[in-house]
């Protein structure tokens, strides 16, 4: 169908915690809103990668759920590359933030390698930090979600963050930033899920997608009256 959009999800077997499922519907009943067909292909371990992909959706997981993708990440590595570097756009969540970074060292020394689309780097802190976040970033404006991790995250010098910290740890608790950008590829340690309650992030996917596959989007308006309502309350929330 000429509308479609490919949509792939990345691991929701292993990678897909405190509600990251919800980015995928997001991005699904929205680009919808939009006048797309979208098309969900769920990739786990040693499925056939989809041929044609136009977004891709990745989440977190706890270290034993890295572990288990790690081989197969890396052997997905080259598309994975390819597609961020043809403009794909991709949205990543914590345990796969971390992992589209160059490796994760865990608490107990052992590294789970990355891919190293990010020049980042991971390593396993002495405490979790857990609670509401909110972040600001120049193109999405206050960004605001839920972290939950005890890797902390250092961006190498080629790297740019997705937002700074208004209240919450982010990358390490240290130097306020949040999350990553490469290209069309946002990386963040934000759950929640994140699209619902920022919606500028989803329909800005879309967008991306849409403009690289069909040369153009033209936004429909869509009634966001519940999206702002649910970022009021979670920024009303404390830590
Ligand atoms: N296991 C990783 C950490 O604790 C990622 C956690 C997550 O995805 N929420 O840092």
């Amino acid at each position: 169908m000429k509308n479609e959009l490919h949509i792939l999800q990345l691991y929701p077997r292993d990678m897909n915690i405190y509600g990251d499922w919800g980015n995928v519907l997001t991005v699904m009943r929205r680009a919808e809103w939009h006048g797309f067909t979208p098309v969900l292909h769920e990739y786990n371990p040693g499925d056939a990668f989809p041929e044609y992909i136009d977004i891709v959706i990745g989440g977190g997981g706890q270290d034993a759920g890295q572990d288990v993708i790690q081989t197969d990440l890396l052997k997905i590595s080259p598309k994975l590359h390819e597609l961020a570097n043809s403009d794909t756009p991709m949205l990543l969540i914590c345990g796969l933030y971390q992992l589209f970074g160059r490796f994760f060292k865990t608490k107990d020394g052992h590294e789970i390698k990355g891919i190293g689309i990010f020049d980042l780097e991971t390593h396993g802190g002495p405490e979790r930090m857990i609670g509401n976040i909110v972040t600001s970033s120049d193109e999405f404006g206050e960004i605001i979600g839920y972290e939950n991790h005890s890797g902390q995250t250092f961006l190498g010098e080629s790297a740019i963050s997705l937002g700074k910290v208004i209240k919450g740890a982010g990358n390490n608790g240290q130097d306020e930033y949040e999350g990553a950008r490469y290209r069309h590829v946002i990386g963040s340690y934000l759950h929640g899920s994140l699209l619902p309650k920022n919606p500028v992030m989803a329909d800005w996917l879309i967008e991306k997608a849409a403009i690289k596959k069909f040369g153009e989007f033209t936004p429909q308006q869509i009634d966001d009256r519940l999206a702002l309502a649910a970022r009021k309350v979670a920024l009303s929330r404390p830590r």
